[in-house]
Formats: C-alpha cells, structure tokens, sequence
C-alpha cells in the first residue's frame, strides 16, 4: 500500500446468504476490530441490505449495493436506482463486477455510464475491470484493461470517490490468487495509466484495490505491494474473522 492512500477494503457477497446467515456473519463483524483510518465496505444483496443497515457497526463498516441502474426512477422493472440507494443511505455500489459483464452482458460502455451515473446521484463507487486468462494468455491484456478505462474515463469527471478494482477473471472465486508480482505489475500499470489520462494528482489519490481469491493468508503479502490499496474479497468476506483478518492487513 503506498503511504498516501487510505486502505480500502470492501466485501462483496455477491448473492450468497439467507436471513439466518445474514445475522450470524453481522454478528461476527460486530465482534472483530478494525484498525483505525481505513474503509471497510460491505456489500450484501439488496433484499438484506435494510438488516445489516439496522445491525452491523457502522462505526466500523459501511454499505455498498452490488449492482445500480443506469440511469434515474422509472418503468425499470427489477432495477433499484442510485437515487434510491442514496436515498435509503446506502453510500457505496459495486459496478462492473466481471460477473454482471458476462452474465448479465454489461460492456465498457454501459460499466461507464453506469459509474458517471452513480456518481452523480452522490454514490461512491468501487469500478471493477480486470482481464480473462485467454486475454492473458493472449498478450492482449494491456489493450482490454485500457479499453476498460477508456471507457470509464470517457464519462467520469471526478474521480475522488471512485475506488478501482483490479479483479483479473482468472482469479474470482477460483482459488487461483494472482502473486503479489502480478497483481503489482498490473496495478503500477493502471496508476501509470491514471497518471497519463488525469494527471498524478488524481492517480496518486486513486485507490487501486485487488480483488480474485484474497484470503485470510495470502492478503499480507499482497498488501506489501506499492499500488495494491486494498481489496475486494468474495468468497472470505462471508467468513466473519477470515474478513477481519484481511481489513487488518494493511500494508
Ligand atoms: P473471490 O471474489 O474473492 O471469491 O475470488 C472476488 C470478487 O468477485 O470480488
């Protein structure tokens, strides 16, 4: 982590859980300690957002939705709206999560307009890019990344309360984690592109958190890494001390 940026970490439960599940992991977040002056983030589907809000520290924890509409209230069946989750007091989405770009067929573009969205309707936002192991493997991972940020630069004006995950597809919810090298490599190169595009006052405030199989006992290491500002953590953060454990790991 470098010294200027405040370690971020956020929980994404994508749609896991039930009602009894719920209480007995707000349970063991209550119980753990989080170090002063950093972001805990958690993100529970939308149904048990109203519990957690009543239930968890937020002294310590704050909420994020999972996914927000492109756009403002209307004839959107399904859809919940970053208007209505500023509105309920939800601070923070998760957008462009790998998952909804290839199941729910969401592009750069929409990933972009979506993030300039949320952002004007008060939302912080956690903007997730990263490449598949085909791309890697391909040699074209530096292209898919800059046309991830093309398209986000391309609609984000303020950039202060954008966070960036760095989630490489491979890595989701495999138990393949990256090596701090690679995900160091990948994070030095999105700042370096930051820096390019919006100049080294935004890119050295800009949080670049790694996500893709962090765990309780490989998140130390990733932590020491320059540009690694954080995480993303999936599967662990239904584990109440597992996550603990990697919101103490700043680096
Ligand atoms: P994982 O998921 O930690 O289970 O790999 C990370 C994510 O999808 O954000």
């Amino acid at each position: 982590c470098s010294s200027s940026a405040k370690f971020f970490v956020g929980g994404n439960w994508k749609a896991n859980g039930s009602t009894a599940s719920v209480a007995k992991l707000v349970d063991e977040l209550n119980a753990g300690t989080i170090p002063r002056g950093i972001d805990v983030v958690v993100s529970p589907p939308f149904i048990y957002i109203d519990y957690v809000m009543q239930h968890l520290d937020r002294a310590k924890y704050q909420l994020a939705a999972q996914n927000a509409w492109i756009g403002g209230n209307g004839a959107f069946t399904g859809e919940v709206t970053a208007e209505q989750l500023t509105d309920f007091g939800v601070p923070w989405v998760i957008l462009g999560h790998s998952e909804r770009r290839s199941l729910c067929g969401e592009s750069n573009e929409v990933v972009g307009k979506k993030t300039a969205h949320a952002l004007a309707a008060g939302l912080g936002v956690i903007a997730c890019i990263g490449e598949t192991l085909d791309q890697r493997n391909s040699g074209s991972m530096f292209k898919v990344l800059d046309a991830q940020m093309d398209a986000l630069v391309a609609e984000v004006k303020d950039w202060s309360k954008v966070v960036l995950a760095y989630e490489p597809v491979w890595a989701i919810g495999t138990g393949v984690v990256a090596t701090p090298e690679q995900a160091q490599e990948v994070h030095a190169y999105l700042r370096q592109y930051c820096t390019k595009k919006l100049g080294a006052a935004v890119a050295d405030k800009l949080r670049i958190i790694y996500g893709g199989s962090v765990s309780d006992t490989n998140c130390k290491d990733l932590s020491k890494q320059e540009d690694i500002d954080g995480f993303l953590v999936g599967g662990a953060s239904l584990k109440g001390p597992a996550f603990v454990t990697i919101c103490n790991a700043a680096g």
